[in-house]
């Protein structure tokens, strides 16, 4: 056996390096295992020719002081390890549809006055369905923060405008509010982040990832290689470990006097041949709190 730790996260990607941390800084021995030769998954940076590429960090949104994005990194305590340079507020983001261009501008009533400008046709309803995504998209963090009875008793009332679409597409929304197709095009242009057509994309999704970019975008210094150092330095700096070369492929749970012992398993190429990449060593519970 290589050694042990309390967790086991598989992949080092945003997800697994931000649970890690979280983990490691409540005390817990971490260890990633990553089956790539960097870690960051999406969010890894690499090099040609000198250029560097990051793959999955375009831009990042509601990184304000404030706001949710930034708030998380001050909570995993890697904010001030981190620099964000805005992005254009004018136009953060192209959307192009055929020989016609919209730049999305970085705050919400710029945005409504713009589309206002060049749809001026659509100009209350235009109104009407972006305040009705803002109103959505800041419903959802009622869901977060419900902790008292009280809180349960009025979440309905406090959600009304969430619980009235949440079930709908996408496209059943914005049909209800607009009527011109290149406007609704345009304001379609996030499900090119959520990766679903609005006729599949649920409302609540569409209005989360469109609320989580009104303030505009912003780019880390370092690209996304430089978001994965800050997490990978803090995590080493509680003790934690992050293993790249290291795929498991195999997971096995033993009892040892009762108490479940996690191992991870890593074999290429002959499977009688398994080599065990990380332990976790046993504490009774450890399972149900997986
Ligand atoms: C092309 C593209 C552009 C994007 N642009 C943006 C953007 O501009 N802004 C934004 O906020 N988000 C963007 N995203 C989304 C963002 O990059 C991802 O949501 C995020 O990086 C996903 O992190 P993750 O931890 O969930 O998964 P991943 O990044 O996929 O990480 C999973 C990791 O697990 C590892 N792994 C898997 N199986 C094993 C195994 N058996 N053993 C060991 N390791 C294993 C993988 O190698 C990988 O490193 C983009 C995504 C893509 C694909």
């Amino acid at each position: 056996m290589i050694n042990d730790a309390d967790v086991i996260v598989i992949g080092s990607g945003a997800g697994g390096l931000a649970n890690a941390l979280c983990l490691a800084r409540a005390g817990k021995k971490v260890i990633v295992l990553e089956q790539h030769y960097v870690p960051g998954g999406w969010c890894q940076s690499f090099y040609v020719d000198g250029h560097r590429f990051s793959p999955g960090v375009h831009y990042i949104g509601a990184m304000d002081i404030g706001q949710d994005g930034s708030r998380i990194l001050e909570g995993l305590g890697i904010a001030n390890d981190l620099t964000f340079f805005r992005q254009n507020a004018k136009g953060y983001d192209h959307c192009q549809v055929g020989k016609e261009r919209f730049d999305m501008p970085a705050n919400l009533n710029r945005l409504i006055e713009n589309m206002q400008q060049r749809f001026p046709a659509e100009r209350r309803n235009i109104k009407r369905y972006l305040q009705l995504v803002n109103l959505a998209q800041q419903e959802l963090h009622v869901v977060a923060d419900l902790e008292t009875f009280t809180d349960f008793l009025t979440a309905p009332y406090r959600m009304r405008h969430l619980g009235k679409h949440a079930l709908f597409s996408t496209q059943r929304v914005i049909d209800r509010y607009l009527d011109d197709p290149l406007l609704k095009a345009f304001l379609n242009m996030q499900c090119g982040n959520h990766g679903l057509p609005p006729n599949k994309a649920g409302f609540a999704l569409h209005a989360a990832v469109m609320g989580h970019y009104f303030n505009g975008g912003f780019y880390p210094a370092g690209g996304g290689g430089g978001l994965v150092k800050a997490f990978t330095r803090a995590i080493k700096q509680y003790g934690g470990e992050v293993l790249t070369q290291a795929r498991v492929t195999k997971i096995l749970v033993r009892h040892d006097n009762g108490n479940p012992i996690l191992t991870a398993y890593n074999s290429t190429t002959d499977a009688k041949s398994w080599r065990p990449l990380w332990c976790q060593m046993p504490t009774p519970a450890r399972l149900t709190s997986l």
